[in-house]
């Protein structure tokens, strides 16, 4: 919304008031005047008139090593959530960019704004998500190529796009998938007649889990790692 428009909302001023008004420097934005009319509002600016505060919303950004075994929402009456490992004042407003199984461990993300998340996570935004995948039996030699060719998922009646599988080990690999469908990776080494044994998700983008975080711990994200989901 223009600043104009968002003066006359929040404070009953004509239009042509909010403009004299913004015009002599009485509304600021994160601490400075501003005289431009026409500059959009955004959802985690600080905008005060006459030193009231309209607008206030802080941004928060989170990595979080998930345990297994702790579940990817924000409340549930059986299973801990990841929620619960953030700090109480914390959890009303954060939600889950990018949900894992409760049996994945590994990079999640929690934050308040809903855009960049969505940025970070719908499928074709084609983000890479890279796991750690531990399989029942040893990986075959045409895993590759299938995943590189997609797999087809009945369900959504798609095919994944192509996904790079590096092995290391004979039932150890690093797979990179560029969408985040339910259960995808299980459901990629199951059409390959395989089975996923443990899974753990080790970066989304350029953002990669932080080697120095136990499982359960979190700390905020870096700037230079918010910038990088554009
Ligand atoms: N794919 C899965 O099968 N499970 C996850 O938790 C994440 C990706």
């Amino acid at each position: 919304m223009r600043l104009d428009r968002f003066i006359c909302k929040q404070t009953g001023h004509s239009f042509r008031q909010a403009r004299l008004l913004i015009a002599g420097g009485r509304v600021w934005v994160d601490g400075q005047p501003e005289r431009n009319p026409v500059t959009t509002v955004e959802r985690f600016m600080t905008i005060s008139m006459d030193g009231t505060v309209l607008q206030e919303q802080t941004a928060h950004y989170l990595m979080l090593h998930k345990p297994v075994g702790y579940l990817s929402a924000t409340r549930d009456p059986q299973h801990p959530t990841v929620l619960d490992l953030v700090a109480p004042q914390l959890r009303p407003v954060l939600h889950i960019g990018g949900r894992l199984d409760r049996s994945t461990s590994g990079l999640i993300i929690l934050t308040n704004d809903g855009l960049w998340s969505r940025r970070l996570t719908e499928p074709r935004e084609k983000i890479p998500k890279t796991y750690h995948v531990v399989t029942r039996d040893p990986i075959s030699p045409e895993t590759h190529q299938r995943f590189a060719d997609g797999i087809y998922l009945a369900y959504e009646r798609l095919t994944t796009s192509p996904a790079r599988l590096e092995q290391v080990a004979e039932r150890e690999a690093r797979l990179t998938i560029y969408e985040g469908r339910y259960h995808q990776v299980k459901r990629m080494f199951a059409a390959v007649g395989n089975r996923v044994k443990s899974l753990h998700r080790e970066s989304m983008g350029e953002i990669r889990l932080d080697p120095t975080l136990a499982p359960g711990e979190w700390r905020p994200l870096l700037d230079s790692e918010i910038a990088s989901v554009i």
